[in-house]
């Protein structure tokens, strides 16, 4: 049952209960100075870097920058919505919620959802009950054990049969009146075309209902039993079914990828369900759609690992090229940099022998093979290495190809190290000098690059930041590596805002947030303006007012430290940032211009933009002095 939960009942349990608590129910904690650590439930790690702090009430994970406070931390374990969340700390920790009545808007929402997800669990037991039990159901059983699949993995899997039939599903509703309307809505039945009534979607198909992380039935697979097409029918999209969100095999899945750190995605339901049955159970798959940005959030919740099956080098090779959109490319965000960038270094491209799928593989081979295939499974820009210098040869012009095959899939990764260390794995592949291969990335990044990267930003944002000196070695303030130099000021001025509250009217004063480039920085740093923490354990209340993930996330791991700041120090750290922030926007377009005179000879013309860039230079020279002046 749904209920709203009133602003000051969170703040009731906010102050019943405590993190260190709750999250020692499920990781092992240890005291280490003012906060405890353990293993992360997140990742996969042997050293703790999962760090929580009963003062903050947050918890942030130095290994795969997860953090948040008390409820997203019981959001991401259980795979709860923030109001289950809540009310399992209300019962916890005894605080009474009342019902209060839902806006009929809210009422309608709910109960669509609600009714689908009950619709969906009803037809999926009349579908296993009809596999299981009828007689009609006899051809779909000989089919599946025809397959091999064992009659647990029916039953584990709650597989079903839909009888071959116009209303089955539609009778079976209307004993328990249900409407047609409302049953439309779950896409299992669909309308006439003259409109004079409805039939049901799935016919004489073996049904493979797909859950949620919370087993939920939230949407329906079929396949024929014989080469009839289409091969395969799904759910429609619904209000709680979204193909590019969704994995089969999730619920079953989700423990031994926690267990193992590692998951392995696959195509099809037959193929995941035939790694479940031999016991590879740290599989999914994806319903008939790419691995989505979704997919890959969403499974970085078990597993740090992935492991994409395929079975031809094509397929891997179209997969592998679209992973690195997903990764590089697509998300120019700052989540995708916080928490994908060594997962997307640890992501694999497994293909199987030829005439092989993951499903006849492991049948015929069995699992050994298959983890001894996957543990040889080469990283996903060493696959696409392989495979061009397998298509190409490496002749001469062998070579050529295979670096124009290979200039864009690099350029688009924009983690330095992570890009230098492939031009020099090529370069060797191919006995040439990592400079070409380098000039040639470059020239296509140029061309590539949406948002340049902050110029002139190195100096001040490693070396001269002034509050601290010596630097930590799992620090989350400079961010993981990759994150390039501009972020990083941005991300040291947010943890400066949370850790020093007194610096918050300089903030304002000079405008600082004017000049953040990346957005999630920039709207977690008005947040704090707008909320104006003055104590450490208002950290946690401030999470509870973002909702963007991402920035709840930038919040925790930002605070966690407790950094000795020095005002002055801030001071001049915020002046070099606005000024060079003022500098690089109007020097671009100066430069520009410049460029442009001395390609048309114009010296008159140059001379003039000279003197005013010389200018420029002895303004923000003033102004800096002047900031530090007020001081
Ligand atoms: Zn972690």
């Amino acid at each position: 049952m749904a209920i709203f939960i009133p602003e000051e009942k969170i703040s009731e349990i906010k102050n019943a209960a405590d993190i260190v608590d709750v999250v020692s129910e499920s990781v092992i904690l240890k005291k280490a100075g003012k906060n405890y650590i353990g293993l992360c439930p997140f990742h996969s790690e042997k050293t703790p870097s999962f760090t929580v702090s009963p003062d903050k009430q947050i918890f942030h994970c130095f290994g795969c920058s997860t953090g948040g406070n008390i409820f997203s931390f019981l959001m991401k374990q259980e795979g709860l919505s923030f109001p289950a969340a809540a009310r399992h700390l209300a019962k916890r920790y005894g605080v009474d919620i009342p019902a209060r009545p839902l806006s009929p808007a809210q009422k309608k929402k709910i109960s669509e959802r609600e009714s689908v997800l009950d619709i969906n669990r009803r037809a999926g037991g009349f579908y296993h009950q009809a596999l299981l039990n009828s007689a009609a159901g006899q051809k779909a059983r000989s089919y599946l054990s025809k397959r091999g699949i064992s009659q647990k993995t029916i039953v584990d899997f709650k597989l079903g049969y839909a009888h071959d039939g116009w209303d089955h599903l539609l009778r079976f509703f209307s004993d328990k009146r249900i409407s047609p309307m409302l049953l439309e809505k779950s896409g299992l039945i669909l309308p006439r075309k003259n409109k004079s009534g409805h039939y049901d979607r799935f016919r004489n198909r073996v049904i493979f209902p797909i859950f949620d992380v919370n087993m939920q039935v939230i949407g329906f697979g079929g396949r024929v039993l014989d080469d009839a097409l289409p091969k395969y029918l799904n759910s429609p999209e619904t209000a709680i079914y979204n193909k590019s969100r969704s994995l089969y095999g999730i619920h079953r899945a989700k423990d031994k990828c926690r267990a193992t750190g590692t998951v392995f995605i696959v195509e099809g339901y037959l193929d995941l369900i035939a790694l479940h049955q031999h016991g590879v159970e740290n599989s999914v798959a994806t319903l008939g759609t790419a691995l989505t940005a979704d997919h890959v959030k969403l499974l970085t919740r078990y597993a740090r690992r992935m492991i994409l099956v395929y079975d031809s080098d094509e397929a891997g090779i179209r997969s592998a090229q679209r992973c690195i959109e997903t990764f590089w490319k697509e998300h120019v965000d700052f989540r995708r940099e916080d928490v994908f960038s060594e997962d997307k270094a640890d992501t694999h491209i497994l293909v199987l022998p030829t005439g092989h799928d993951p499903d006849s593989y492991i049948f015929e081979h069995g699992p050994e093979a298959f983890m001894a295939a996957a543990s040889e499974s080469p990283g996903i820009i060493t696959f696409l290495m392989d495979c061009a210098v397998r298509k190409h040869g490496l002749t001469t012009e062998g070579k050529i190809r295979v670096i124009s095959e290979l200039q864009a899939p690099l350029a688009v990764i924009n983690d330095q190290i992570a890009q230098a260390i492939y031009i020099q794995q090529l370069a060797e592949r191919l006995g040439i000098a990592e400079s070409a291969v380098l000039e040639r990335i470059r020239a296509v990044a140029t061309r590539q690059s949406r948002a340049p990267v902050f110029a002139g930003q190195k100096g001040a944002a490693a070396g001269e930041f002034p509050k601290r000196e010596t630097a930590t070695s799992n620090s989350g303030l400079a961010g993981p590596p990759g994150v390039n130099a501009g972020i990083r000021f941005e991300r040291q001025i947010i943890a400066m805002m949370l850790q020093f509250p007194e610096i918050l009217p300089e903030i304002n004063r000079l405008s600082v947030l004017k000049y953040f480039e990346n957005s999630d920085l920039e709207s977690v740093g008005n947040m704090v303006l707008k909320f104006n923490p003055t104590t450490g354990d208002q950290v946690s209340e401030l999470i509870s007012r973002i909702e963007n993930e991402a920035q709840q996330t930038i919040v925790a791991s930002l605070a966690m430290e407790d950094e000795s700041w020095n005002k002055k120090g801030c001071l001049r750290l915020l002046a070099k940032f606005v000024d060079t922030r003022q500098k690089h926007r109007s020097g671009s377009l100066l430069e520009e211009q410049i460029k442009a005179a001395e390609k048309s000879d114009d010296h008159a013309l140059l001379l003039t933009l000279l003197n005013k860039k010389q200018k420029m230079a002895e303004r923000s020279e003033k102004q800096k002095m002047a900031i530090l002046s007020e001081k």
